[in-house]
């Protein structure tokens, strides 16, 4: 288990604040936020990359806030990959093991060992540029987890491979934690892979975590607000267009919205056309509500529809 204890990293312009947050053992975790919020800095103070202003982290109870980096029992790959260009893959990934002094032999076993975890044994005498991106990738891999780490740490490992190999690559990676039993901390912007990779989320916006929970529980029934709109398609509109009591704002996702009937009445503004579904936006007393209909869904700009919200899926912010 990794706990971290009021956490504190200033730049010039930015904080990073962490009062607390635990990430439990063998669990594929993702680090979700929009660019610049922190996540490359809170995965750095991890690693022990960059020295807190305040706070602890501790691993396994194991206070390692000022360990170095070799340390702390965490394998990290960062998103350009970091590999050594003129050494060779095997070398590349025994780095972390002769750095220890290991005996040879050892090395050579546990090299080809998670070399062959990985796919890339008929690999091991290239040099890093004679491998494609998703190969490059996998030695990265390889070299994090050498050492067999509590923690892997992935900084937006999707980001440079092709987004045809993308869901691919998503897969493999969670196959990958399920069978060594690590915990991954995978760092991303991207609200679909964190949706569809992570058991648990930690959303993070300007320094700060938002919300922790799992994919399905911050999609449908989030406290925050940010985290509603970050994560997927949204309407939030004053409870009182919906006939709701109370002077709040409240939220509900486009699939939780009924086209045809119903007792509200707009204009249609706009329709896209999205191959599996359409996105019908309706013009209702002043706001712009978005509604999923079938792809085959007849409906045109301009049209007058009626429609319906689910009240069971509206959502109320704290
Ligand atoms: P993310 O990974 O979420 O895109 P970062 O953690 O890289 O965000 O950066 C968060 C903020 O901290 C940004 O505004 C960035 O410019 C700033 N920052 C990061 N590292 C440094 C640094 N070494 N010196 C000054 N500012 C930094
Ligand atoms: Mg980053």
């Amino acid at each position: 288990m990794l706990l971290i204890k009021g956490l504190r990293k200033s730049f010039k312009t930015f904080t990073l604040s962490i009062d607390e947050l635990t990430i439990p053992d063998n669990t594929y975790v993702v680090l979700l936020g929009p660019s610049g919020s922190g996540k490359t800095t809170l995965l750095r103070l991890i690693a022990g990359l960059e020295k807190p202003d305040a706070g602890s982290i501790y691993i396994d109870g194991r206070d390692v806030t000022r360990l170095p980096v070799w340390k702390r029992d965490i394998g990290i790959v960062f998103q350009n990959y970091a590999l050594y260009p003129h050494l060779t893959v095997f070398d590349n990934i025994a780095m972390p093991l002769k750095n220890k002094k290991m005996p040879m032999a050892e090395v050579k076993r546990r090299v080809v060992k998670m070399a062959e975890i990985l796919g890339i044994a008929d690999q091991l005498e290239k040099y890093p540029h004679q491998l494609s991106g998703g190969q490059q990738q996998r030695v990265a891999l390889a070299r994090a987890l050498v050492k067999e780490p509590k923690v892997l740490l992935l900084d937006e490992p999707l980001s440079n491979i092709d987004a045809r190999l993308r869901l691919e690559v998503r897969g493999f990676l969670k196959d990958l934690q399920r069978r060594l039993g690590t915990t991954v901390i995978h760092v991303t912007h991207d609200q679909e892979e964190a949706m569809a990779i992570g058991d648990l989320l930690v959303v993070i916006n300007n320094g700060r975590v938002e919300e922790v929970g799992p994919p399905s529980q911050l999609y449908t029934s989030p406290r925050s607000l940010f985290v509603f709109n970050f994560l997927g398609l949204s309407n939030v509109v004053p409870a009182k267009l919906l006939g709701l009591g109370g002077e709040e704002r409240v939220g509900f996702r486009p699939e939780d919205v009924a086209l045809g009937n119903g007792p509200y009445v707009g204009r249609v503004a706009r329709v896209e056309y999205l191959g599996a579904y359409k996105i019908v936006e309706v013009e209702y007393e002043g706001q712009f509500i978005k509604a999923r209909a079938p792809p085959d869904f007849n409906i045109a700009e301009g049209q007058v529809v009626r429609f319906d919200v689910k009240k069971d899926k509206v959502v109320k912010f704290a």
